[in-house]
């Protein structure tokens, strides 16, 4: 299947790790040219040097930016223009969650998940709306979760954040239309990744091996599908609606979470 990406150019904020790598690979796989971006030198350095292994023709600009400082995300727009003349879709995937109940989240983790959950879109959105807008296939395609639909008390203010997010982007879908620039969002239940990793390295039981793990929190949370998605399957979303094979949807909010949903 083609995306119709062929040339075009793709940015992916948060593309050295996890979701946002495998969608690197996805789109240099079909011919896309893109701009990743990362806060940690190293990690970039990391994956920049395994995709151009992997596709040594591959057209790939890596760059150092932090998606809530607004100079950095125009710095970083500056370099994919001067590079590639412009970009075509923006996929804005940088972020974390924060794991916590009400009582145990500081008022700075409020602050702090809204301001990722908002700016980690409305900075980079900012720096590239224009190169978006001169673009006839223009689009920009969101990570969110499944708990911007469905909150959790244990992520209490990530939850909100994303509820936030989903709302935002609703109307940015109306708004940017003008431009010719959808906006879509996937909504993730739960995937293996690098965040994962990290809380796995914590676990309580050292003995459980990576399978066992994912497994057991798959059981405990009534996960229908019974695992946890893989990188590559929210890759294929993310690439799907920011590509021309989407052109006649904005505004949707796509769920990737193998079935984790309760609402209609
Ligand atoms: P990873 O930790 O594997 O990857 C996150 C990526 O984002 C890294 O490349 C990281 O690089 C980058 N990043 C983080 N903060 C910033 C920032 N401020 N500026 C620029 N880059 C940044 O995580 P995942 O692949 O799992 O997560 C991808 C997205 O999916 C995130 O937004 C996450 O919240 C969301 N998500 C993931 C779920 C899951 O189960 N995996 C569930 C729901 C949502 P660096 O640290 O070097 O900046």
């Amino acid at each position: 299947m083609s995306f119709m990406i062929e040339d075009r150019v793709a940015v992916v904020t948060g593309g050295s790790s996890g979701i946002g790598l495998e969608t690197v690979r996805l789109l240099l796989a079909h011919g896309a040219r893109v701009a990743l971006c990362g806060r940690n030198p190293e990690r970039l350095d990391a994956a920049r040097a395994a995709l151009v292994q992997e596709f040594p023709a591959a057209e790939l600009l890596a760059e150092t930016c932090d998606v809530l400082d607004e100079a950095s995300c125009a710095a970083f727009a500056d370099a994919v223009r001067d590079r590639f003349g412009g970009a075509d879709m923006l996929i804005a995937n940088a972020g974390q969650g924060y794991v916590a109940h009400f009582d145990d989240t500081p008022r700075e983790a409020w602050l702090s998940e809204a301001n990722l959950k908002l700016f980690g879109v409305i900075n980079p959105l900012s720096a590239f709306r224009d190169q978006l807008a001169a673009s006839e296939i223009g689009s920009l395609t969101c990570v969110n979760s499944l708990l911007a639909l469905q909150p959790e008390p244990h992520m209490i203010a990530t939850s909100a954040a994303r509820a936030a997010l989903l709302n935002m982007t609703h109307s940015l879908s109306h708004e940017l239309i003008g431009d010719g620039i959808r906006v879509n969002s996937i909504l993730l239940g739960m995937v293996e990744s690098g965040q994962w990793r990290r809380r796995f390295e914590q676990r309580d039981d050292p003995s459980q091996t990576w399978e066992e793990w994912i497994g057991a929190i798959a059981a405990k949370r009534g996960i229908p599908m019974g695992r946890l998605g893989r990188p590559q399957e929210p890759a294929r979303a993310l690439v799907f609606l920011a590509s021309p094979m989407a052109s006649f949807t904005t505004g949707a909010a796509l769920d990737v979470s193998g079935g984790f949903n309760r609402h209609l």
